[in-house]
């Protein structure tokens, strides 16, 4: 999609701190980190959020769940523990109109919502 930022992102047109890539996926850090570590995965087909995705490409949720899981055994992720959340609508903080996963990583993350 023409005017996406992270469609620009995939297609390189703009710069990215990348960190996973296969044919589907890509993940890249996120530029106002909320945790020590935070990344952004998304699939490369452009879907507007997660309620969209799966019903046009569900087996795309499934590819980048792939993706992130094994990013985190790559990493120490896995290890010390990591969140990942997505933003669906503006009311919920969604921001960027193309699906992607927020994977939070520190060293205490504390309870979701407490
Ligand atoms: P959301 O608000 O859930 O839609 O998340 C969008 C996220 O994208 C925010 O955390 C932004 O900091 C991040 N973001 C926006 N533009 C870029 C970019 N060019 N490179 C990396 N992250 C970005
Ligand atoms: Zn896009």
């Amino acid at each position: 999609m023409i005017d996406c930022i992270f469609c620009k992102i995939v297609n390189g047109k703009i710069p990215a701190e990348i960190v996973f890539e296969n044919d589907h996926v890509m993940a890249f850090r996120d530029i106002q980190p909320q945790a020590r570590e935070h990344f952004l995965f998304i699939h490369k087909a452009h879907q507007a959020d997660l309620v969209e995705m799966v019903h046009e490409n569900p087996e795309g949720v499934l590819q980048i769940m792939k993706a992130i899981g094994e990013f985190s055994k790559k990493t120490k992720m896995k290890e010390n523990g990591f969140r990942v959340v997505t933003n669906i609508g503006r009311s919920a903080g969604q921001s960027v109109f193309h699906t992607h996963f927020h994977v939070l990583s520190d060293n205490h993350l504390g309870r979701f919502g407490k």
